[in-house]
């Protein structure tokens, strides 16, 4: 294995963050999904912590390595497979990830769409150097990878056997795989270390675990020139999705990496969407984090309507003026900027 692929973690003890009687806190990074990804654990001692963090970071390099959509791994074998109309027996968490991409294709009327990898490839956002700089597929290019409107919908499965009905099919999960992610470690964290407050935070997208009204988690909206608000958190996922990190630039124009399925251009009109889903049991990172992309794709007429559709009382976005937006719901919890 590459020193790359690797994930460092650092482990070390918290600075109190309330004034009053703070919880103590552990806390490891590690680096994955290209991203710095923070632990936080209320009320276990030392060795537990590290014994959870040790699993967590196992966890990590086992979904960093199968959801990889460039590095050769589970992922390439089977877009390699569907590209190729051949079946791929597999057992791993790539059918549940399929499963979900198809529940918020269904949801989002298709913005959110995982059969997509072909767009995002031939955009050359299949890389972790930013900006882009190869120019952008021709149109040709882009109308021959639309001509069969790639869906999750065309993937069939029987027991761990997967298949494509249509070979223009490639998977990309790097719009819900954070958000995964996240849902696997609070569940690794509750279920076999019986941790009920956590906080996992992955370079801003985050899933909060157990907080309450007098130890909420305070955690911060990100915006494309900083801190925008912070919110209290019990239990529940904050994501956010942008255009201002990740993006093709040629000459003038700056082409974000999500990609509207429809058209097969990048999106425009908004630079930032952030989404909050606490909705207590029901709350799931992997859905807010593809909600949060879905929205981007919606855009400045249409992300009001689709969060209603996706019941999500409080979504904020900021749009190509730098104007910031936000449902009533968002309203009433965002706290003002530290
Ligand atoms: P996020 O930062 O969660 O919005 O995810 C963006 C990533 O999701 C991109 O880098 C692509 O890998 C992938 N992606 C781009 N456009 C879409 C889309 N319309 N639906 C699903 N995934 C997408
Ligand atoms: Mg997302």
């Amino acid at each position: 294995m590459r020193t790359n692929h690797r994930i460092a973690a650092v482990l070390f003890l918290a600075l109190p963050l309330f004034s009053c009687q703070p919880p103590r806190e552990q806390r490891a990074e590690f680096f994955v999904f290209g991203t710095l990804v923070e632990i936080v654990l209320r009320g276990v001692d030392e060795n537990s912590a590290s014994a959870a963090f040790a699993d967590v970071q196992r966890h990590l390099q086992a979904m960093h390595n199968e959801l990889h959509a460039w590095k050769p791994g589970a992922l390439t074998q089977l877009n390699q497979a569907f590209a190729e109309g051949r079946s791929m027996n597999l057992d791993n968490d790539i059918p549940t990830l399929i499963e979900m991409s198809r529940t918020m294709e269904d949801a989002t009327d298709g913005m959110f769409n995982a059969a997509t990898g072909g767009l995002v490839r031939a955009w050359g956002f299949h890389t972790s150097e930013y900006p882009v700089k190869t120019p952008p597929p021709s149109k040709d290019e882009i109308r021959r990878i639309l001509s069969t409107k790639p869906s999750t919908m065309s993937i069939h499965q029987e027991g761990n056997v997967l298949t494509s009905t249509d070979p223009t099919v490639q998977l990309d999960f790097g719009g819900i795989a954070k958000g995964f992610a996240t849902d696997r470690i609070i569940s690794v964290l509750v279920h076999e270390h019986g941790i009920s407050e956590a906080l996992v935070n992955a370079g801003g997208d985050l899933f909060a675990l157990g907080g309450s009204d007098e130890h909420p988690w305070l955690v911060g909206i990100n915006g494309p020139e900083g801190v925008i608000g912070g919110l209290e958190i019990q239990t529940g996922a904050v994501f956010t999705s942008g255009s201002s990190e990740r993006y093709l630039e040629q000459e003038d124009s700056r082409y974000p990496h999500i990609i509207d399925p429809r058209t097969g251009e990048p999106v425009t009109g908004l630079m930032s969407v952030t989404v909050i889903d606490d909705r207590r049991f029901r709350s799931k990172g992997w859905f807010a984090d593809a909600a949060a992309t879905a929205l981007m794709v919606a855009g400045p007429e249409s992300w009001r309507e689709l969060a209603e559709k996706l019941e999500l009382e409080s979504v904020l976005v900021v749009n190509s003026y730098g104007e910031v937006l936000m449902t009533a719901g968002m309203e009433k919890r965002l706290l003002p900027a530290p």
